[in-house]
């Protein structure tokens, strides 16, 4: 039998149950025995969603209360002093204090690093490591899911993160010192791990080591081999999973490694079939990760059994299916999406799809085609049909971008003119205060929202309801002494799905939630054709925002790069095409911000950092083309309009020149979290044009002290001349509440007050 697996499924629920029920433990409505109570109905229905499928094993611990990676270093010991525990098992609220700095139990302190999982939108929580760092088994949450679920007669198969991934996602704190040196230990308490699973009677343990697919060090490629040796002997077999990219130099490594299987992912990387099956040894099971876990079209099924039928002649039973990767990076059930336009649905897959088509995929290979033919027969439908529909391309959005030439990328002067133009404009103090844009959502708004979408609320009400929240946004910003305004996003419900939904080319899902961090989620829009911009997104919003005030207010646009990253793109059709037919949708906006009298305009790009290719080779195409598709949304203003730029959750040392290149006006950063050690890039490179440095991590509900953010201002301006700094928060402030906003943002701007007063 050819064994139909997964390597993990999207722990949020269908309906979002985890979110919620997070949340309100968190808010402390709820107790900490109800929120076990609705993680472990979630586990069991995915384990059941998964084996009526038709998969036979299921994948167990992937599930987590906020983070996966979080989740290892709990059941490693690794919990940094300053939250001050000492209990023997590590209790659920740590855990979240070292996610969000604060739970209903224990002292708030500050949280740990967040950043994202390699080229995903998923963030992990960064481990923090520390010289004398000691390891041991600290938390039974694994061990218990295992228990869990064969006591619900599931078979499982753990999935836990390699000592070698782990290592590398984590960070040393005191001091800057070798991570590898505590390799040794930390794959002690995996043989702890390994051997107790083994009591437990598990057969096969899934080891994450994605990192195999980045272009490594030798000094850690080397250390593999040893540990992985270490951890033979009294343990159940290891399937050794690598996704998101090809081995290449890795290659030699991950076949010979002594455990007894290998998956390897064949949507991001085909080419690496012939490689491996040249190189894996006959007594190894080669998992083939066919059903790409990164996205949401449907698999062509019969074009894939093309593939896999000789495929598995050759391997018989070594060969196992899976989808490319963990499905936390889709939906979870198409099911739900009743109103989704009934061509573009039918092109479409999500987990409990994708694990579907897997198991179908392995029975067509064991008992032929004729076993399944209807579904292939339904899948050969969609694919024709996705081929050839009318709605996917656009004879003159393909012609704009062909015919576009080199100025459209350029602005028309040097950053030192246009700052002169900008300084005349806008005649702004040291140390300019703003925003990153949005400003709290409501549940007034929220509902409000929702109540007009269901129809419960005519335009003109919903207007009103927006309008109003506008005013008061304009009005707190004015009392409160910022001195360049935004409008709060209220009209937004999401900063990509918002320009999506007034698109053409794009389709939305209702229910299409995948988890961005703990109880974070994103419902990414899914670009399915040719990109057109009917008509203005934003002015009226801008425009009505700045007709409150005589504060120079800053429009506020996504940028092409996050628009595609954040979304869930066609397959058929280049990204750098893709990101350009974007940019032109927004370079009209821009200029019809422009001429709407809109002088200050924020084009966001927080995913810029992400769609850098996990392999360096890669790089330079990359940042070409999403350096240029910046460009071309933001080259259309004249000089005296200030085009600033966002970004977040980013190292900015591998990519300053392209950063530079970008060439904004201003350009706000999350550095407060990592106590503004990001800036320092930017002094290296001596980045020419203006900064503001986050003076604050919105992540946390903490408020920051006038003397703290002082603190940090004078900081930077070791590194950048205060004419260039601008003072701001890490990012935008829609998920925190008033108070704290208020408190946050006066202390803020008191600071700059003090920082002015002292120069
Ligand atoms: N303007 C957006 C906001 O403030 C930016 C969000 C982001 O960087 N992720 O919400
Ligand atoms: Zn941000």
């Amino acid at each position: 039998m050819t064994i139909a697996h997964n390597l993990g499924f999207p722990r949020i629920g269908v309906g979002r149950e985890l979110k919620w029920a997070l949340e309100s433990y968190w808010a402390g409505k709820t107790t900490q025995a109800d929120l076990l109570t609705t993680a472990a109905n979630l586990r069991a229905q995915h384990w059941q969603l998964q084996r009526a499928a038709g998969l036979e094993q299921v994948p167990v611990g992937e599930f987590s209360f906020y983070d996966q990676v979080l989740d290892h270093s709990l059941m490693f010991g690794v919990v940094p002093p300053r939250f001050g525990e000492s209990s023997e098992r590590i209790g659920l609220d740590t855990y979240f204090r070292m996610a969000r700095g604060r739970a209903p139990s224990g002292e708030p302190a500050a949280a740990c690093e967040m950043t994202k999982w390699f080229d995903t939108n998923y963030h992990y929580i960064v481990p923090e490591l520390q010289p004398d760092q000691r390891f041991r088994l600290a938390s039974d949450k694994l061990f218990a899911e295992v228990a869990e679920a064969q006591a619900q007669g599931f078979s499982p198969r753990p999935v836990l993160i390699g000592p070698l991934t782990y290592l590398w996602l984590a960070k040393t704190k005191g001091g800057d010192f070798d991570r590898l040196k505590l390799l040794d230990p930390l794959v002690g308490v995996y043989q702890e791990i390994l051997a107790r699973l083994n009591e437990q009677g598990v057969d096969w343990v899934q080891i994450d080591e994605p990192i195999l697919v980045l272009d490594l060090p030798t000094e850690w490629l080397r250390m593999f081999e040893g540990s992985y040796g270490r951890l033979a002997g009294n343990r159940p077999r290891l399937l050794l999973t690598t996704y998101f990219g090809a081995l290449e130099g890795s290659l030699h490594v991950a076949c010979h490694l002594p455990v007894d299987g290998l998956h390897v992912d064949l949507v991001r990387a085909p080419g690496q079939l012939e490689p491996v099956l040249a190189k894996l040894p006959g007594h190894k099971v080669l998992s083939v990760g066919v059903v790409d876990g990164r996205n949401i079209w449907r698999t062509d099924l019969t074009q894939e059994l093309d593939r896999l039928e000789p495929l598995r002649e050759r391997l018989g039973e070594r060969l196992w299916v899976a989808p490319s990767c963990s499905l936390l990076h889709v939906p979870v059930d198409l099911a739900r999406e009743e109103r989704l336009d009934r061509g573009i649905r039918s092109w479409l897959a999500f987990a409990a799809q994708k694990v579907a088509e897997v198991a179908v995929l392995c029975r067509a290979l064991d008992q032929g085609r004729d076993a399944v033919a209807e579904v292939l027969a339904d899948s050969d439908r969609a694919a024709q049909s996705r081929r050839t529909s009318p709605d996917i391309n656009r004879a003159e959005v393909r012609k704009r971008v062909s015919e576009l030439g080199a100025d459209a990328a350029r602005r028309r002067s040097s950053y030192s003119e246009r700052a002169k133009a900008q300084r005349e404009r806008y005649p702004l103090p040291l140390y300019p205060t703003t925003t990153i844009g949005s400003f709290p959502q409501t549940a007034e708004l929220r509902v409000a929202r929702r109540d007009f979408k269901n129809g419960r609320l005519d335009a003109a009400s919903y207007e009103t309801v927006l309008r109003e929240r506008i005013a008061h946004d304009v009005q707190v910003q004015e009392r409160w002494g910022l001195d360049v305004l935004v409008h709060g996003e209220a009209e937004r419900n999401d900063m990509v799905e918002y320009f999506g939904e007034q698109l053409d080319g794009f389709a939305f899902s209702r229910n299409g939630w995948v988890q961005s961090y703990g109880s974070r989620c994103v419902k990414p829009p899914i670009i399915y054709g040719d990109v057109a911009r009917p008509g203005p997104m934003t002015v009226a919003w801008t425009t009505y925002a700045q007709s409150l005030t005589e504060r120079p207010m800053k429009g506020m646009l996504t940028g092409p790069v996050t628009m595609l990253q954040w979304s869930f793109a066609r397959d058929d059709l280049d990204r750098d095409e893709i990101a350009m037919q974007i940019a032109l949708a927004l370079r009209d906006e821009v200029i019809d911000l422009e001429k709407a009298g809109i002088g200050i305009i924020q084009i966001d790009e927080p995913a810029f950092r992400e769609g850098l290719p996990l392999r360096r080779a890669a790089w330079r195409d990359y940042l070409d083309w999403a350096t240029r598709a910046f460009r071309v949304s933001a080259g259309g203003v004249a000089d005296s309009t200030q085009i600033h730029t966002h970004m977040c959750y980013s190292e900015f040392n591998d990519i300053m020149t392209a950063i530079a290149e970008l060439d904004a006006d201003v350009i706000t950063i999350e550095t407060a979290r990592s106590d503004m050690e990001l800036l320092e890039a930017f002094s290296d490179f001596d980045y020419p044009n203006e900064i503001g440095p986050g003076v604050y991590d919105i992540h946390s509900p903490n408020v920051p002290a006038t003397e703290e953010i002082v603190g940090r201002v004078v900081k930077a301006t070791r590194s950048i001349p205060a004419e260039r700094l601008w003072i701001n928060p890490d990012c935008g402030l829609k998920t925190r509440g008033w108070k704290e906003v208020e408190a946050s943002l006066r202390n803020m701007v008191g600071a700059a007050r003090l920082l002015r007063d002292a120069s």
